[in-house]
C-alpha cells in the first residue's frame, strides 16, 4: 500500500526535522478531529436511541447485554442499573425473547433475522403485546453467513394495534350477523309467496308485513352504520354552527309523539333560563337526542313520564334524559355504549333496535369534545346525561 494513501502516514524522505514535526502535529490534529467527530456521532446515536418509541436491545456474540434504550428497559421490564454487562438470560425476564436472540447468534435457523410476538404483563397488570424483531449484527459489508458480532432486538408495543384488529374482526362478524337475519327473513317470505300463488290474502299479508318490518330494520341498520362510520372516521367533518339544543330537544319530543302516545308515555321538557345555543353539528346532536329519547320511551311503562332537562354546568350544557322504566343492571351498565351491545337481545331486536343507538350518542358526544354517562337501577329507571361543551368544539 502506498504511504501517500494513508492519512496518518509519515511523509516520504528526505524531510527536515521541522517538517516531520509539523506533519506529526497535523496528523495528531486530524486524529483529534476524527475522535471528536466519532464521539459526536455516538452521542447523536445515543440520543436517537433514547428518544425511540421502539425498544432496542443489543447483545454481543456471547449474549451479554451491551445496549438497552429506555423503551426496551420499560417494555421488557429490565433493571436499568444492572442489565448492561449481564447475560441476556439473566437480564431479560422473557426467555422467548432471549431464545430468539440465541437462535440468531447461533445461526440455527439459517436466517439472520427472526420475528416473535410476546404477551407479557404490563406495569399496570394489563396484558401487553410485544412484537420482537431480532437481527444479527455483522461488520459492514459482511455476507449473511459471516459469524455475527452480536444480535439486536427491536421491540414494538403492538397492544393497541392487535386490539383494533380484534375490534375490527368483531365488528365485521357482528355486522354480517345483523344483516343476515333480516335478509334471510325477507328471502324466505318472498320465496314462500312465489311458491304459492293461491295463498289466502291474510297469510300473504302476514308474509309481506314480516318482510316489510325486516326491510325497515335493514334500512335502520344501514343508516346507523353510516352515521357511526361518519362519526368515527371523519369527526372533523362535523359542522361547528350555533345550535339551539333546547329547540332541537322540543322538536325531537314532537317527532317522538306518536311512539310515546302508543306506549302511553308522557314526555316533558324543562330548560334552565341560562341555557343558550352552543357550537356544534345540529344533525348529529338531533340524532343523539333522538336515540336517547326513543330509548327512554321504549323502556318505560305505560302511564309513566320521560323527562328531558337542560341545564348549564360549568363549561358544559347538560341534557338529561330520565325515565322511570325497566332500568339496567350493573353488569350491563358499562357496556351499553358498545356497538351492538343489547341488554335483552330478543326484546331489543323485536322492537327494531339496531344496538348501535347509544354508540352513536357516545361518538357524537366525543366528536364535540363532550361525554355521555348513565346511572340506572333495575326497576327504577335510567338517567342518561349528555354533556356538550358550551363554546368551541374540543
Ligand atoms: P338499541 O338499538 O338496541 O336500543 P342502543 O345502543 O340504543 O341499542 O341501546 C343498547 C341497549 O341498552 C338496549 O338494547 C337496551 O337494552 C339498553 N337501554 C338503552 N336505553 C335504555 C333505557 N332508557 N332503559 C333501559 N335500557 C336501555
Amino acid at each position: 500500500m502506498s504511504p501517500d494513501h494513508n492519512d496518518f502516514s509519515v511523509p516520504p524522505w528526505p524531510r527536515s526535522a521541522a517538517s516531520v514535526e509539523r506533519a506529526m502535529r497535523d496528523n495528531a490534529w486530524q486524529l483529534g478531529q476524527r475522535i471528536e467527530q466519532l464521539e459526536r456521532e455516538r452521542a447523536d446515536l445515543r440520543r436517537i436511541l433514547r428518544g425511540l418509541g421502539e425498544g432496542v436491545l443489543a447483545v454481543d456474540r456471547a449474549g451479554i447485554v451491551v445496549h438497552a434504550n429506555p423503551a426496551a428497559i420499560a417494555m421488557l421490564g429490565l433493571d436499568a442499573d444492572s442489565c448492561l454487562g449481564s447475560h441476556m438470560y439473566v437480564a431479560v425476564p422473557h426467555p422467548e425473547a432471549c431464545d430468539a436472540l440465541e437462535l440468531v447468534l447461533r445461526r440455527d435457523e439459517h436466517a439472520p433475522r427472526l420475528e416473535r410476538e410476546l404477551t407479557i404483563e404490563g406495569e399496570d397488570g394489563q396484558p401487553l403485546q410485544l412484537a420482537v424483531a431480532v437481527r444479527s449484527l455483522r461488520p459492514a459489508g459482511a455476507s449473511d453467513d459471516a459469524e455475527p458480532e452480536g444480535a439486536i432486538a427491536v421491540v414494538t408495543d403492538v397492544t393497541e394495534l392487535r386490539r383494533l384488529e380484534a375490534a375490527r374482526r368483531d365488528f365485521f362478524t357482528n355486522v354480517s350477523h345483523e344483516l343476515k337475519t333480516p335478509i334471510t327473513v325477507i328471502r324466505g317470505a318472498l320465496e314462500t309467496i312465489a311458491d304459492d300463488p293461491d295463498m289466502p290474502r291474510e297469510v300473504l299479508e302476514k308474509f309481506v308485513g314480516g318482510a316489510n318490518r325486516h326491510a325497515l330494520r335493514l334500512s335502520a341498520l344501514v343508516t346507523d352504520l353510516l352515521a357511526l362510520a361518519r362519526l368515527q372516521h371523519d369527526p372533523d367533518a362535523l359542522r361547528s354552527e350555533p345550535v339551539d339544543v333546547r329547540a332541537i330537544a322540543a322538536d325531537v319530543i314532537d317527532t317522538a309523539g306518536i311512539a310515546s302516545r302508543t306506549a302511553e308515555v308522557a314526555l316533558e321538557i324543562e330548560a334552565d333560563a341560562d341555557v343558550e345555543p352552543i357550537l356544534g353539528d345540529e344533525e348529529a346532536i338531533r340524532q343523539a337526542l333522538s336515540n336517547l329519547i326513543d330509548n327512554a320511551i321504549a323502556h318505560s311503562d305505560a302511564g309513566s313520564v320521560v323527562r328531558v332537562r337542560l341545564r348549564v354546568s360549568g363549561a358544559f350544557l347538560e341534557v338529561e334524559v330520565l325515565d322511570v322504566g325497566a332500568g339496567i343492571s350493573g353488569e350491563h351498565l358499562e357496556r351499553v355504549f358498545e356497538r351492538f351491545y343489547r341488554v335483552d337481545s330478543d326484546r331489543a331486536r323485536s322492537r327494531g333496535g339496531t344496538g348501535i343507538g347509544l354508540s352513536i350518542v357516545k361518538h357524537v358526544a366525543q366528536a364535540h369534545g363532550g361525554s355521555v354517562s348513565v346511572e340506572s337501577a333495575p326497576g327504577e329507571g335510567s338517567r342518561f346525561t349528555l354533556r356538550l361543551p358550551r363554546s368551541a368544539r374540543g
